[in-house]
């Protein structure tokens, strides 16, 4: 299975020139990668001005709602998302359950994104002091357990999940790839055939340990998508 690279732009960049600059720019440089499932997730007021077809990236979201239609000003129905090529969706990114997301909101997210035929990327992680108190693998089982509520694994094995350590994201402070594999090792146990990826600062540096060390199938990239040439490195040392 070829890695799964999902960027994460989050609310980055403020204006259409720069989200096309960027997107142009990675889109040049990893034009000739063939074994690196390159998937670009912006902020959804860029999704439609993003030029992906006739190039290697695919595209996602940043969130779904979990109704395809009705009076719900602000929200974005997947069908929206379905109908101007995107493919996947990150739900449950803790930026998200940081103001107010719940886990059964995630799984009615993950019911209606599934149904258009969008790929949900979850995203679970604990916290610093989740981690401290050794808490870790109880609060990544409790996330999945809510997150996967009355899904069929008919359902399921069309997810990917990622495990994002929040006290890693942004912040410079990757889990180290040994601690990290032990964590995977947890999640395979659970989890028999879907894509696992890790996220939480990773870059051109360490990408590579991620995969080939600690055996999860992809990265979700935040800091570093935002840098074409960090991002475009990140990629070609992934390609074998
Ligand atoms: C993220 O936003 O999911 C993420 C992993 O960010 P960063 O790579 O900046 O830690």
């Amino acid at each position: 299975m070829k890695p799964l690279i999902v960027a994460n732009w989050k609310m980055n960049p403020l204006t259409l020139k720069g989200a096309k600059l960027l997107f142009d720019a990675v889109k040049r440089g990893v034009k000739d990668i063939k074994n690196v499932e390159i998937v670009i997730c912006p902020p959804f007021i860029y999704l439609s001005n993003i030029q992906y077809l006739k190039s290697n990236i695919k595209l996602g979201a940043q969130d779904c709602f979990w109704s395809e239609r009705g009076a719900f000003t602000g929200e974005i129905s997947p069908l929206m998302l379905k109908d101007l090529g995107v493919e996947y969706v990150t739900l449950g990114h803790s930026e998200r359950r940081k103001l107010g997301e719940t886990d059964e909101m995630i799984n009615k997210k993950i019911k209606a994104a599934l149904k258009v035929k969008l790929k949900p990327i979850l995203c679970i992680g604990e916290t610093e002091k989740e981690r401290k108190a050794g808490k870790t693998f109880q609060i990544l089982k409790t996330q999945l357990k809510k997150a996967f509520v009355n899904l069929s694994n008919s359902q399921i094995v069309n997810l990917s999940i990622a495990y994002e350590p929040v006290w890693a994201i942004g912040t410079g402070n990757p889990c180290e790839p040994k601690e990290a594999k032990k964590v995977y090792l947890f999640l395979r146990k659970i989890l028999k055939n879907i894509p696992i990826l890790y996220g939480g600062s990773a870059n051109s540096e360490n990408a590579a340990s991620y995969i080939q060390e600690a055996n999860f199938q992809g990265l979700l990239v935040g800091g570093a998508s935002l840098k074409a040439k960090e991002f475009i490195k990140l990629v070609k040392n992934l390609e074998s």
